[in-house]
């Protein structure tokens, strides 16, 4: 098996552990409906949030150490779904890469750093579309990626690759689109 496939598969045997991770967060951070409120989240881990007011680095958002802890730096420039992702996805380095603060470069250079961002990715999905929360939303609203995404702030296209990997979509979906955002 190459190792590429290997990791891969690593990384999706943990997709359990992610979902876990991310219930036990909202837990304590009381974040019970959506939206999923990160300023709670963001407090219930001790973390700062720093709004830039312009990127200071090649990316929107980034973990940085802050005085006795860390910060999470965003930018507001491209709008405040993808802003959410951004901040949801630090966290997800906060949580599962522990000791590895630093600034997201354009571009993981190793299979490793690959697989970190893709954990990232796959946490934030979990933190912001909690799976009860979904599953209770598609109940009551139907299966709908826009009208759901409204309700859980977040991207069309990320609520619809939620949605698909719940089994929740509705067959004449869209394609995958390409964006990291949309995990
Ligand atoms: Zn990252």
């Amino acid at each position: 098996m190459a190792l590429r496939e290997f990791l891969e598969t690593v990384a999706s045997r943990t997709r359990d552990a992610l979902r876990r991770e991310a219930e036990r967060l909202l837990e304590a951070a009381g974040a019970t409906h959506e939206p999923v409120s990160l300023h709670d989240v963001v407090s219930a881990l001790n973390l700062s949030l720093i709004e830039a007011d312009r990127e200071p680095f090649s990316c929107e958002a980034a973990l940085a150490p802050l005085g006795d802890g860390f910060a999470v730096s965003v930018s507001g420039e491209r709008g405040e779904r993808r802003r959410r992702f951004s901040i949801a996805h630090e966290i997800g380095h906060f949580v599962l890469h522990p000791a590895q603060a630093r600034y997201e470069r354009g571009g993981a250079v190793s299979e490793a750093m690959r697989v970190q961002e893709r954990e990232a990715d796959a946490f934030a999905a979990e933190l912001l579309m909690p799976e009860r929360l979904v599953r209770q939303a598609a109940l009551e609203d139907g299966a709908d990626a826009r009208r759901l995404a409204d309700r859980f702030e977040v991207s069309e296209a990320a609520m619809s690759v939620r949605l698909r990997r719940l089994g929740l979509a509705e067959r004449q979906s869209d394609p995958p689109p390409r964006s990291r955002a949309a995990l």
